[in-house]
């Protein structure tokens, strides 16, 4: 057995305690790794890998970071998904006989670091809990940076925990192995990069105090199971008071519209499908907050519609005011510019990293308090005066900051410079003595020079030796012999003291250091009592995102022409002129074509959609769903007039071939979905499928089709709305009577086929698959070969089936129709051109207001 040194031994116990993150060890000036940790960091941080002896036999690989820039690498570590736990030295090694003692201070992973470019202002930075017991699943969020913390749970639910971590994309799961192993499996649905920490110690005592007996006892039992996990991780981890985390926000998952995953990304919420970008989703478009914190809850507020008609009642009363009165608005808006990101700020002085200049951001934003309270005070809505009357200023911490820090304070806290002078006597008097001190020695430079007559003699300083007074050689010789103490010898000066000089000096020095190490304990107690305030702060910071949120939405709703929806409880829904927020605000050369929509029991709950490919299908279905969801935000919604029922769940499922899953079983994922969608999916819910079945032989997947959308009619009896290039489906029409035909209208005139982008009742004529394959420049002879294909296998089609008829001539000037909708006075007929030349140049993108 190697023998190490004492040091590496101490290293290797430290490690034991940190067996999955880099162990950064402090020594003196540096972090170290060794062993594994080394050879591993070196490549990951491109730093040099070196090798040390250690006692053992072999060298130990080691590489270190500069103590200073430190936070840079832990970064990029954890950017990398690693975790880092950081060892320092618990003694002052200046005064310590023998080792000194180390233990690690904090562990940092994704879920809980505090800085750095992982933390982005507009988004939140989670580390999910979950737990299973006894047929429960509950969840918590955290984000330790603004001091959030949700927990929910239900009884027993693959799915509903799938699509509630969705909503929070963290950035670190904890929980039992196994349930972090299934949730493993379904981590294609995250867009961002996920860790997963088995974690299964539970703290109930700590989770008792860190909340208190009163929040804690109103918890239900797998909640407080849940929390308790939660805060014996961070326990472990941070290894410091979370004052952040005072407050827990539980809520009911059943009061909230669910949306999965699929559905999330479809309607493209919050990014965009293919680039994964925020540019293009429907969260780009709305977010025009002006603080973080109103940033961020917009964005919790589209991944968490409401369900309950009075909570969205209350926030369009305040968007509908907003909406009406421009300077209300954007006397608002100048306010919250001015506020900086209060949960932050807040997060960081619970955390003790807070400094000098995010004192005086505080201060600053809790100055624009007063008229943002007088504004929401005198407005015209219930919502904001009651939002007004509850907010409270916080002055007395504003005076205390005004009064404590100087304006333009530095970044360290540790160097002095950072409060005001008169704040505190003491502090004056160790001013005042260094200052006089250094006055003394202006004075005595002056006096010097004249006593010698050498006009350039200088007093300086330097770190080593002190006040001395310099002479350059040349001048030496006036010096009468004897005058000052020689104290250094430089290639062209000599350096002297005095003993005044040094007692000078002494004193000085001693009143500076006490200075810096009284400013640092004054600032402490400054932040100190501050962090005893903060679930004040956090209350208020809470009134500004909401106030934030309000400006937002009515701003967007102005400008882009929104009108505020009836909600109902009923089960129709009737939209007229609606459109696509997004498609809309994106179009450049063209108008965006407004399309009604009526889901009623009376006159239909499913609407079968056909139409060639880009004539609006998808946009159209999205566009329904994104109204109702907007609706239940409490925003106004892009139509003429909506008439919107309360919507508790919408399912989207697209076709194979957009799926961006890839692969051989996206049919099966497309099948998993619709099951999941015949289990839960309620009268009350909003379903959108867009090519159903596409993955599979046509035979099949039209019969699967026919299957579901019988059982969505007959069984789940909700809200539908399918688009399929299955044209011969329309026959379901006649059987199904909930269900009604439409298609997207295409004009022809000459060569041209014209997008009308309009919904008009009625099955379209037909996929033009054939027709697109000739558009791509496909040989004739294919073409030719696929339309003869085509009507031998409609012959073969057996009686009664709904069949389409070839019309046409084998030269290429083809129709076709079909029979169902044929009579429909929209049913258009589509002239194909005989070139793929001709062809491409009728495929132009047109839309014309019919
Ligand atoms: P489909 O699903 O039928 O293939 P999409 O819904 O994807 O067609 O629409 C294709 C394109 O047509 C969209 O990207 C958009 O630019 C344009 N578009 C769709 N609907 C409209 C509309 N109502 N008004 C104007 N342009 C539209």
């Amino acid at each position: 057995m190697a023998q190490y040194t004492p040091m590496i031994e101490q290293y290797l116990r430290v490690k034991e305690g940190a067996k999955d993150a880099f162990l950064f060890f402090r020594l003196g000036d540096f972090y170290e790794m060794f062993f594994e940790d080394a050879v591993l960091a070196s490549k990951e941080l491109e730093i040099t890998l070196t090798a040390r002896a250690g006692g053992g036999e072999d060298r130990i690989p080691m590489c270190g970071v500069p103590y200073h820039s430190a936070e840079g690498y832990i970064q990029r570590l954890i950017e990398k998904g690693y975790k880092v736990a950081i060892c320092e030295q618990l003694d002052d090694p200046t005064v310590t006989k023998g080792m000194v003692r180390r233990d690690i201070v904090r562990v940092v992973t994704p879920g809980t670091v505090m800085d750095g470019k992982i933390i982005s202002d507009k988004s939140n930075n989670y580390l999910v809990c979950v737990t299973e017991q006894d047929g429960m699943m509950a969840l918590a969020a955290c984000d330790l940076t603004t001091g959030e913390l949700y927990v929910t749970s239900v009884l027993s639910g693959a799915e509903w925990l799938r699509d509630e971590i969705g909503i929070y994309e963290p950035a670190e799961i904890i929980g039992d192995a196994r349930l972090l192993e299934q949730l493993r499996s379904e981590a294609s649905l995250l867009s961002k990069p996920v860790v997963y920490t088995p974690w299964e110690k539970r703290d109930e005592e700590q989770a008792r105090r860190q909340f208190g007996e009163a929040a804690w006892v109103r918890l239900e039992k797998e909640r407080g199971q849940c929390l308790a996990l939660l805060i014996s991780y961070l326990g472990e981890t941070q290894r410091r008071s979370l004052g952040q985390l005072s407050q827990i926000s539980p809520y009911e998952p059943g009061n909230y519209m669910i949306l999965d995953p699929f559905t999330r990304r479809n309607l493209e919420l919050t990014e965009t499908v293919r680039e994964r970008s925020k540019k293009g989703s429907l969260l780009w478009l709305l977010d025009r907050t002006e603080t973080s914190m109103g940033a961020r809850l917009l964005r919790r507020r589209i991944d968490k519609p409401l369900l309950q008609r009075a909570p969205i009642e209350r926030r369009l009363e305040a968007v509908d005011y907003l909406y009406n009165q421009f300077i209300v608005r954007e006397d608002l808006r100048l306010a919250l510019k001015e506020i900086y990101d209060l949960e932050r700020l807040v997060g960081r002085i619970a955390f003790g990293s807070a400094n000098g200049r995010d004192m005086n951001a505080l201060k600053l934003s809790l100055a624009q308090i007063p008229a943002l309270k007088a504004l929401c005070l005198s407005a015209g809505s219930a919502t904001l005066r009651e939002i007004g009357s509850t907010m409270d200023e916080c002055a007395e911490l504003r005076e205390d900051i005004e009064r404590a820090i100087v304006d333009e304070a530095p970044v360290s806290v540790r160097d002095g410079g950072i409060i005001r002078p008169g704040y505190h006597a003491r502090l004056d008097e160790l001013r005042e003595a260094s200052s006089s001190g250094k006055r003394w020695i202006a004075e005595l430079e002056a006096k010097e020079r004249q006593a010698t007559g050498i006009k350039s003699l200088k007093i300086g300083y330097n770190k080593i030796f002190g006040y001395y007074i310099e002479i350059t050689r040349a001048n030496l010789t006036s010096l009468p012999e004897g005058r000052y103490e020689r104290k250094q010898t430089l290639a062209n000066a000599e350096r002297f003291v005095t003993p005044e000089l040094k007692e000078k000096e002494a004193l000085i020095l001693e009143a500076q250091d006490k200075m810096t190490d009284l400013e640092y304990s004054l600032f402490t107690e400054l932040r100190d009592r501050i962090s005893s305030q903060i679930p004040r702060l956090q209350s208020l910071a809470e009134n500004v995102a909401e106030i934030d949120v309000y400006q937002c939405l009515a701003a967007v709703s102005a400008e882009h022409r929104f009108v505020k929806p009836k909600l109902s409880e009923g089960y129709d829904l009737r939209m007229e002129g609606g459109r696509h927020p997004v498609v809309e605000a994106v179009l450049k050369d063209s108008a965006f074509i407004a399309n009604g929509s009526t889901l009623s029991k009376e006159e239909g709950n499913i609407l079968l959609i056909t139409g060639p490919n880009m004539a609006g299908k998808s946009t159209y279905m999205r566009q329904v769903a994104l109204i109702c969801i907007l609706a239940q935000i409490g925003c106004f919604v892009p139509a003429a007039s909506a008439e919107v029922p309360l919507i508790d769940r919408i399912f989207t499922r697209i076709g194979a071939a957009d799926d961006l899953i890839g692969g051989q079983s996206t049919f099966m994922v497309e099948m998993a979905d619709i099951q999941v969608m015949t289990e839960k999916a309620t009268a009350r819910s909003l379903i959108i499928i867009d090519e159903l079945g596409r993955g599979t032989s046509t035979s099949e997947g039209m019969a699967i089709a026919q299957a579901v959308i019988e059982y969505v009619h007959d069984t789940i009896a909700c809200k539908a709305l399918v688009s399929t290039h299955f044209h011969e489906l329309a026959h379901l029409e006649d059987s199904l009577q909930g269900l009604s035909n439409y298609s997207m209208a295409v004009q022809e005139s000459g060569d041209k086929v014209n997008f009308l982008r309009k919904l008009v009742p009625g099955a379209a004529d037909s996929s033009y698959g054939i027709y697109c394959a000739r558009l791509a420049g496909l040989p004739e002879g294919i073409i030719d070969r696929a339309y003869h294909l085509l009507q031998s296998i409609e012959q073969a089609a057996p009686p009664g089936a709904p069949s389409l008829h070839y019309g046409g001539d084998d030269k290429g000037h083809s129709t076709v129709k079909e029979t169902h909708g044929a009579d429909s006075p929209q049913a258009a007929t589509m002239a194909v051109p005989s070139s793929p030349a001709a062809a491409a140049a009728a495929y132009t993108e047109t839309a014309v207001t019919l």
